[in-house]
């Protein structure tokens, strides 16, 4: 039998070709002869045929392709505030001044006065203890470190009490049980899912006693005939018995935003002011990087901060630059209001949203706005509503033309609607609506709708 298929090209010769039309980006040689070797055998494991453009380009392309780095910037029409997948809270500019600063040599663990070994968490512990009224606090990779940390400094061989209404799994793999069984504590179950008393808390004291967790509801809501121990009484009645408060907080709301209609989602100050100590993320609405901040009375931080889970779980200097300086506008109200991204977004006017789509519509042809909502997100705020303007860019196929949204440079993230595609304003940053633009016209063309 003959072999109908079209001959491939050798290596070596679509190497020379690539070479020679100067098609190699620069790359490295290793990634040039890959780049080809793969072009080949995905024509060869398909129908063989020369694919557009020619062999060479074809290889210049995946050449490109390769070059690119994985993790990329995108553009997020979502109205999703704090969308985990995409990074959670965007930074606020001095925090991005901070790090690209601090980037090279940086006084991590130096102290310039002494000229000796400083320590990493002390860039930032003065901060913490203004913006959240606790004696002392330590910073770690994340809440979830966080938990695990504090649970093993404090309660490892003995017991932790807990409600069976907060035995909750939040994002995915964070589950409250698996976090004690990891920190080395026993979980000692109180209540019901629906109501747990002081009493039940105050029956299952024993010996062995080393604290009572209270974990945050974050992504859902018990609504009905629901009881909760709230923190000051819990601290009330535990600190006589020498048993801690930790209050797994969530999203470390240092501002009441009640005024804007944002409530249920409880703040980091009070819980400290009545003695618990207090975990909470870092890039949640607080509008940091990544990190999970542990905050309250000295001696029990002290008792963290000697814990061997803390060198395991320190934070590298981007992130100490960047918490810093994200730590350093709330000292002014209106500056974090204004200057922290995911604040400003969370209380952004409607009447500025209904603006701002009317003027991205206008100059995408066909588009239209409608009313929407918007959402915190990363379990913050579950329940809000937040009213928006939605631009509606028609679509046969609007799964399609994400897609071809999702191709752009920078990518852009949105959402699908009933024949339309949807762009939320909300979480757009500056310079983002004249990308959104192009990048729509250039995803039409590619998806095949006309607009
Ligand atoms: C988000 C969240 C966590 C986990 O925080 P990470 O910073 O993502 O590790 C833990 N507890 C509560 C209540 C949360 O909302």
């Amino acid at each position: 039998m003959t072999d109908a298929r079209p001959a491939l090209p050798a290596v070596h010769k679509l190497l020379a070709e690539v070479e020679e039309r100067g098609l190699t980006h620069d790359a490295p040689r290793e990634v040039i002869v890959q780049a080809i070797r793969e072009t080949i055998d995905i024509a060869r494991s398909s129908d063989g045929a020369t694919p557009d453009g020619g062999w060479a380009q074809a290889a210049s392309r995946r050449i490109r392709e390769k070059q690119k780095p994985s993790l990329v910037p995108v553009v997020n029409a979502t109205g999703v505030i704090l969308h985990t997948n995409l990074g959670r809270a965007p930074l606020p500019d001095v925090a991005r001044e901070a790090i690209a600063r601090t980037a090279g040599y940086a006084t991590l663990e130096y102290d310039l006065a002494t000229g000796e070994r400083g320590s990493r968490q002390a860039h930032l512990r003065t901060l913490l203890r203004e913006v959240t009224g606790a004696e002392d606090a330590l910073v770690v990779t994340n809440a979830a470190a966080a938990m695990v940390l504090i649970l093993n400094a404090v309660a490892a061989g003995g017991e932790t009490i807990v409600s069976r209404g907060e035995l909750v799994e939040i994002g995915g793999a964070f589950r409250i049980p698996d976090i004690l069984e990891k920190s080395g504590s026993a979980l000692i179950e109180v209540g019901t899912t629906n109501r747990t008393r002081l009493r039940d808390y105050v029956a299952a004291l024993s010996p062995r006693t080393r604290c009572a967790l209270k974990v945050h509801r974050s992504n859902f809501r018990l609504s009905g005939f629901v009881t909760e121990v709230e923190i000051p009484e819990l601290v009330e009645a535990m600190e006589p018995r020498r048993v801690h408060v930790i209050h797994d907080i969530g999203s470390g709301l240092l501002l009441d935003l009640s005024s804007h209609g944002l409530t249920g989602e409880p703040l980091v100050q009070p819980s400290i002011e009545a003695g618990a100590t207090v975990v909470f993320s870092g890039d949640k609405l607080l509008g940091g990087p990544q990190a999970g901040i542990i905050a309250g009375p000295a001696a029990v931080i002290a008792q963290a901060a000697t814990n061997p889970f803390t060198r395991a779980m320190r934070p590298g200097k981007t992130v100490v630059a960047a918490l810093e300086a994200t730590l350093a506008l709330y000292r002014d109200r209106p500056t974090a209001m204004a200057k922290i991204p995911t604040l400003a977004m969370a209380t952004a006017d409607p009447d500025t949203l209904r603006a701002q789509a009317a003027e991205l519509a206008a100059r995408i042809p066909g588009a239209t706005t409608q009313p929407g909502t918007s959402s915190v997100g990363g379990g913050s705020f579950p329940d809000a509503v937040l009213p928006t303007t939605l631009v509606a860019v028609p679509a046969e196929h609007p799964e399609t033309l994400l897609s071809a949204l999702r191709a752009q440079e920078p990518a852009v993230v949105a959402r699908a609607g009933e024949g339309r595609v949807l762009f939320d304003p909300r979480t757009l940053q500056a310079g983002d609506g004249d990308h959104l633009v192009r990048a729509t016209a250039a995803a039409r063309q590619m998806a095949g709708e006309t607009g």
